[in-house]
């Protein structure tokens, strides 16, 4: 199902959000003087992996960028939403860091005050993998809190103005072009100009307010599931992977179903009538510190997470799944009698909403056969992952490629229809599917390098992302640290 601009409206969001409710002071509209209340070169819409990114790249490049977010900090999923470890940056062999750039910079500065371990030193079918075997080595355990305040750094260190607390409303396109947004904070309605807008919303949520084509989940209204994430603390490690290690031979799939971790005590609890969640095993992360561990494992199917009340069903399902696994846990699993939980998510986890349409698309086809085309901006040998599960109508398909690598066009980053509009992330133009591997961390992380990188060539040469030649845009990259082949 393709959904554009007039069904949204069709909805009543954009009524919903214009309109006060009786008794209530409507907030603030910026003043109608035709003046912007902020001016910036580039504005990034998401402060998560590639918004961050995309900030940087710009900012390094010599533009002027503002970025909009709309929770309280930097880091989107992997903050917000404690989703870890960073997936695979290596090639499919496991021999080399191809998803270097920024991504890589970001890891070694974690590292190096104790906030992540390097992939260079964590293999699949282990703790820190959740004894996953295919397309799991080399993750990157790290610290949500040091990466924090670690974006916060980089942002400060290179000139991006971050307003936090700030909800993109509405895109201000002018002759065809991005030229801005309508965004709303504490202190009411404002406006920002820009010369060129990265959408880094996840949801595609500027490309979609502004008309570009876009088409939600898998085109036929089907959406992986949600997962509320949370970390436990206060674990007996070694008593928990010793009892993994001496089970984890019984791992299997039966009726389509995964049994994994604990399956052998799930068993027993559903008996108990202690267990009614859709999986029948638990999944967990080991983090960094010695007793941290985090639990994704909760799956809550039919959620649109572009729609307030399906996005709220899912925040409180995701709380309701996490105290069965917590009274689980501490119930039957050894080394977690004592075990605290320290946070869920301050926002359950989205995998999937809208693709949005861009000059290219990315194909599952060419993401498995490893097609690197010519200006492609960054390389990855990340796994087709679609979640799908029993009570999901999509089928869960993890598969990883039939080559060592491949390439992600610059115009699959380049929206169609609308002039000076740039996407990054896991709302970039590829089928479902393809998106389902790209949208992990790491290649989120080098989109928006790439985006950001290409917003500030344009600006200096006066192009714009459409025009815009790939290979200068794959020469820079190069230079400033990316791996390109
Ligand atoms: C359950 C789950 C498990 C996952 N597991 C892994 C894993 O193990 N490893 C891995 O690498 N990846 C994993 N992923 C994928 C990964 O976390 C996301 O796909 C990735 O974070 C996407 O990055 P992004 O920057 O495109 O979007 P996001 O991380 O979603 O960031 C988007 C940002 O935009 C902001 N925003 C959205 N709309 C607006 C608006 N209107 N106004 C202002 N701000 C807005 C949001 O607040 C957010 O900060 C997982 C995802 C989920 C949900």
């Amino acid at each position: 199902m393709e959904v554009n601009r007039r069904s949204f409206l069709k909805g009543g969001a954009i009524a919903a959000t214009a309109m006060p409710m009786a008794g209530f002071a409507a907030a603030k509209e910026p003043e109608n003087d035709g003046k912007a209340q902020y001016e910036t070169d580039v504005l990034v819409v998401g402060g998560g992996p590639a918004g961050v990114c995309a900030a940087i790249a710009a900012a390094r490049n010599g533009a002027k960028v503002l970025v909009v977010e709309q929770s309280g900090m930097l880091g989107g999923m992997a903050t917000q939403g404690l989703v870890g470890p960073f997936m695979t940056c290596y090639d499919k062999a496991g021999e080399k860091m191809i998803i270097r750039g920024l991504f890589e910079e970001i890891v070694n500065r974690l590292v190096a005050r104790g906030g992540a371990l390097h992939p260079k030193g964590v293999f699949g079918n282990g703790p820190y993998s959740a004894w996953i075997p295919k397309g799991h080595d080399h993750v990157t355990p790290f610290d949500p809190e040091e990466l924090k305040v670690l974006l916060d750094e980089m942002c400060a260190e290179a000139g991006v103005k971050v307003l936090l607390h700030t909800t993109f409303i509405d895109p201000v396109v002018e002759d065809g072009r991005a030229s801005g947004a309508r965004i709303f904070g504490k202190d009411g309605f404002s406006r920002v100009a820009a010369k060129i807008v990265v959408d880094a919303t996840g949801d595609g949520d500027y490309a979609f307010r502004a008309g570009v084509p876009c088409v939600l989940g898998d085109g036929n209204g089907r959406l992986m599931p949600a997962t509320m994430f949370f970390r436990v603390c206060n674990v007996d490690s070694e008593k928990l992977i010793a009892d993994i290690e001496a089970n984890k031979h019984t791992f299997h799939k039966k009726d389509g179903v995964s049994y994994r971790g604990f399956h052998w005590y799930v068993t027993k609890a559903i008996e108990a009538g202690e267990w009614d969640l859709p999986r029948r095993c638990l999944n967990m992360y080991r983090g960094v510190g010695k007793d941290v561990w985090l639990v994704n494992n909760g799956r809550i199917p039919n959620v649109d997470a572009t729609n307030t009340e399906s996005l709220s069903h899912a925040e409180v399902e995701g709380r309701h799944q996490t105290k069965v696994m917590m009274d689980f846990l501490r119930k039957y699993v050894p080394g977690c009698k004592d075990a605290i939980l320290m946070c869920t998510g301050s926002t359950v986890g989205i995998r999937e909403t809208r693709h949005v349409s861009g000059e290219a698309m990315l194909k599952v086809d060419d993401v498995m056969n490893g097609v690197v085309p010519e200006d492609s901006v960054f390389l990855a040998a990340n796994s087709v992952d679609v979640h799908g599960g029993k009570n999901n109508p999509m089928v869960s398909s993890y598969q990883t490629i039939n080559a060592n690598w491949y390439g992600v066009s610059y115009r699959c980053l380049v929206a169609k229809g609308v002039e000076n509009l740039l996407l990054a992330g896991r709302c970039l133009s590829g089928e479902p599917a393809a998106a389902g591997a790209v949208r992990v961390m790491p290649p989120c992380m080098a989109m928006g390098q790439a985006a950001g990188t290409a917003a500030a060539l344009c600006l200096k040469v006066g192009t714009t992302p459409r025009a815009l030649e790939g290979k200068m845009l794959v020469k820079t990259l190069a230079a400033q640290g990316a791996f390109l082949g």
